[in-house]
């Protein structure tokens, strides 16, 4: 039988409740299965620490669609285990890359180590508007859970996202 995972305290607090909305998702993340297994095989890779990057693809009014994930380093070392911030030469490189090739940078993804797949209100604070936010909850180096995400700029929030896998 599966253990009951442990959850931080600070994820029943009211800051970290206020960050999502209490709605039903009305978008949809689909993800070729090559991207979900990568993302999640760096999250594991990188427990204990938090590991991010970035999801390439396109998007619509209703939907992201997830082709491939690009790791970039997490440049935050001193709360490595929970927190993240984006190398921006990383970043800039992949979007350089990616130029022409008719994908684009959708969405940013990171692990939640020994936490639920939850955002927190330091994830709402540097989320774009537009862009879709999959979280991994690693526990013990095995993916738990995945959520996806996406801060809305009427709400203030996070609202959730149905994942679903492309056909191809
Ligand atoms: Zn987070």
């Amino acid at each position: 039988m599966p253990q009951k995972k442990h959850i931080p305290k600070r994820f029943q607090s009211p800051e970290y409740l206020a960050v999502l909305a209490n709605t039903n998702a009305e978008q949809t993340a689909v993800f070729h299965q090559a991207a979900l297994n990568d993302m999640q095989k760096i999250a594991e890779k990188g427990y204990p620490n938090e590991i991010c990057g970035l999801l390439l693809g396109s998007i619509n009014a209703q939907s992201w669609n997830i082709q491939q994930v690009r790791q970039v380093k997490n440049i935050n070392t001193e709360r490595a285990a929970d927190r993240f911030q984006l190398d921006p030469n990383g970043y800039q490189s992949i979007d350089h890359e990616i130029r022409g090739s008719g994908v684009e940078i959708i969405g940013v993804f990171h692990s939640h180590p020994d936490c639920p797949a939850k955002p927190s209100p330091t994830d709402l604070n540097s989320a774009w508007e537009g862009f879709l936010y999959p979280i991994i909850s690693v526990y013990d180096g095995k993916v738990a859970s995945l959520h996806c995400w996406e801060p809305n700029e009427a709400s203030g929030k996070f609202h959730p996202v149905t994942i679903s896998k492309a056909n191809t």
